[in-house]
């Protein structure tokens, strides 16, 4: 996103004002100005609902919270948006990182004056560092299950008719891509933007899916949004980190890289792999919990399971 110095902004330009460009949207041929670069991210959030269909004014929609950027930033525009929006944070309990988080998170949900759930994973089933010495996976798959879980069962609970995550479109390359090089068919069937409700999981949409990682956190530091800088220490050596370099390497010499992938995915592949006769997943009920899985005992029993085994 380097910026020629004394380029002006592109929709100032047009309005003939005289207004200086503070940042360069390459893939868009875009220059400008803070105000019209939160307006672009504003109104590109509310076509990327409408062209999903992902939610209306009438839903109320569970922003799931990490504290970071992108979620912040998510519920910063829907809520300036007029959608209803309120919040969702999981304590992961993970040390520094989690207790940090979590203060941006209320500090936020202060600021806009929307409310912020809490759901305390050490109290529902056990921290994330527990976890992981309980099971033999590397953490961050064990966190993903456990945190769609929560997340799902919240948003029935309460009552809410959509959740929301602030997954953006390196997120989702980055997923994309590896779900492709390892031709992992059954993940790619399932990678969208909007996953309709079915028996038991309600609707869950991803709103920043055209949004570049820079963007939300341009967008997160123009609206004097606080949010934890840092990384969660157990996604040290992740492939999804090692898949956004290479990303931005490729964007770097030709823009649009990335939204040609994901968006030629959804257009061109997606249909394809999703064809009439293709096998669903067999959804059925967990005998634990009720919750939905695709297996007797859902993911997050399964963990409880191998967790007082370890403490007994
Ligand atoms: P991550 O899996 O950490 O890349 O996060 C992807 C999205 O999941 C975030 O943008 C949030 O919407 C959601 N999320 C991640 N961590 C949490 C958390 N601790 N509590 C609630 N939502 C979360
Ligand atoms: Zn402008
Ligand atoms: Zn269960």
């Amino acid at each position: 996103m380097r910026l020629k110095k004394g380029t002006r902004c592109t929709i100032c330009k047009s309005k003939k004002l005289n207004n200086k460009a503070v940042v360069f949207l390459p893939h868009h041929r875009l220059a400008l100005c803070k105000e019209h670069f939160i307006s672009w991210f504003e109104n590109r959030v509310e076509k990327t609902i409408k062209e999903f269909k992902m939610f209306s004014k009438n839903d109320t929609v569970l922003v799931a919270v990490s504290g970071g950027k992108d979620s912040l930033s998510l519920w910063n525009a829907l809520v300036k948006l007029g959608y209803n929006a309120d919040g969702l944070y999981i304590d992961l309990g993970i040390g520094e990182y989690s207790k940090d988080s979590k203060i941006l998170s209320l500090d936020f949900s202060k600021k806009i004056g929307r409310k912020l759930h809490i759901v305390d994973l050490k109290i529902e089933i056990e921290t994330i560092p527990v976890i992981k010495e309980s099971v033999n996976k590397p953490a961050c798959s064990a966190c993903g299950s456990v945190k769609r879980y929560y997340m799902n069962k919240m948003a029935k609970e309460l009552g809410y008719s959509v959740i929301a995550t602030g997954h953006n479109l390196d997120d989702e390359v980055a997923v994309l891509f590896g779900n492709t090089l390892g031709w992992d068919i059954d993940y790619l069937k399932r990678q969208y933007p909007v996953l309709e409700e079915e028996e038991g999981f309600i609707k869950k949409v991803k709103p920043l899916c055209k949004i570049t990682e820079k963007e939300s956190a341009l967008y997160a530091v123009f609206n004097n949004i606080e949010y934890i800088e840092y990384e969660c220490p157990f996604s040290e050596g992740a492939s999804s980190i090692r898949y956004k370099e290479i990303w931005s390497k490729l964007e770097e010499q030709s823009p649009g890289s990335k939204l040609r992938f994901y968006t030629g995915f959804l257009k061109k592949m997606y249909p394809l792999l999703n064809k009439e006769n293709s096998k669903k997943d067999d959804l059925k009920k967990c005998i634990i919990c009720g919750e939905p899985s695709f297996h007797e005992i859902c993911s997050v029993c399964k963990l409880k399971q191998k967790i007082q085994k370890v403490k007994v």
